[in-house]
């Protein structure tokens, strides 16, 4: 398993498990799968509404708690101060965990300075080992790192072949934040990258399938993946992707797909903005 080296010296896998959209009574058997297949990473939220589920299989599994590192993230209804805290509490019961490895403001909106403080006082009392932000744009990523004390140590956003976020990636290289990919199989219901003939000839070479060269892509451009499967098969074949390597050549043709548009979460865009203040 590969590792990325968080800012603040926090070690954590480059390849991770997503639960977005797993119904509650799906999660635990497809957390429980991932756990058994070799992922240690588990990427939830509040919002997600299946902490609970995630919780229950991580202690089914009967890992250590060490072995595993566990994401959640704060709903942007809950960045004022108190609530920020009681959120943090919920999702902690929720997960039934006593301490979090990864905390993430979920969206770039309402109170996120109160929020970001309250996320630094928990790092800082050791409940949490890193924080984060998700969704936030270069711009916005700055202006919190330079009027806070903590810097994110990752920030997820959208990213995958057709939109691989170069610009973003290198302001957080410059800053030191790491690169987080959600969505990064375009959720599947988009499949022009699996259909790609560039992408379905990469696959035939090294005798992978579109997706595994989807997240290959990503993984050496040191970008972390977090795919989401609810069937036993591709969660088994999403993890599936340390035994070959992308040539430069083909790292280059796949870079040429990248159309740089956000097609599921940029949060410049004033209808997703509508839709995440109704969720
Ligand atoms: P994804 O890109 O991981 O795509 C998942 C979909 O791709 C599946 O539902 C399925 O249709 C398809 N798929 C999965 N494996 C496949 C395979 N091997 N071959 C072909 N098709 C396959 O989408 P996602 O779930 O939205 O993103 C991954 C994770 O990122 C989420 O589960 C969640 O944890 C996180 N996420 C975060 C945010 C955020 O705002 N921070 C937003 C979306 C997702």
């Amino acid at each position: 398993m590969k590792t990325i080296r968080l800012n603040n010296g926090v070690m954590m896998p480059a390849v991770g498990f997503g639960v977005y959209q797993i119904a509650p009574e799906a999660t635990e058997r497809a957390v429980g799968d991932a756990l058994e297949v070799g992922y240690r990473m588990i990427d939830t939220a509040a919002s997600y509404f299946n902490e609970e589920q995630v919780g229950n299989a991580i202690r089914s599994s009967g890992l250590k708690r060490e072995e595993l590192f566990v994401t959640t993230k704060l709903w942007v209804q809950d960045y004022e101060y108190d609530d920020a805290l009681r959120a943090f509490d919920r999702s902690m019961k929720a997960l039934g965990l006593d301490y979090l490895d990864l905390f993430l403001l979920h969206k770039p909106y309402g109170n996120y300075y109160a929020a970001w403080r309250e996320l630094e006082k928990l790092h800082d009392e050791g409940i949490i080992r890193a924080i984060g932000v998700s969704n936030f744009d270069p711009g916005r990523l700055i202006d919190l790192i330079e009027f806070n004390e903590i810097t994110p140590a990752v920030n997820q956003i959208e990213t995958h072949l057709l939109c691989q976020r170069q610009i973003a990636h290198q302001w957080m290289e410059k800053y030191h934040v790491r690169h987080m990919a959600y969505a990064p199989l375009g959720q599947g219901h988009k499949n022009e990258m699996f259909e790609n003939p560039a992408v379905a000839e990469i696959a035939k070479v090294h005798g992978k399938t579109p997706a595994q060269i989807a997240l290959r892509f990503l993984m050496q451009n040191d970008v972390i993946v977090i795919p989401k499967s609810a069937h036993e098969e591709r969660i088994k074949e999403n993890f599936n992707i340390f035994d070959f390597m992308l040539s430069a050549s083909e790292m280059e043709q796949l870079r040429s797909m990248d159309t740089a548009t956000p097609m599921i979460g940029d949060p410049e865009n004033p209808e997703k903005t509508e839709f995440a203040m109704t969720w």
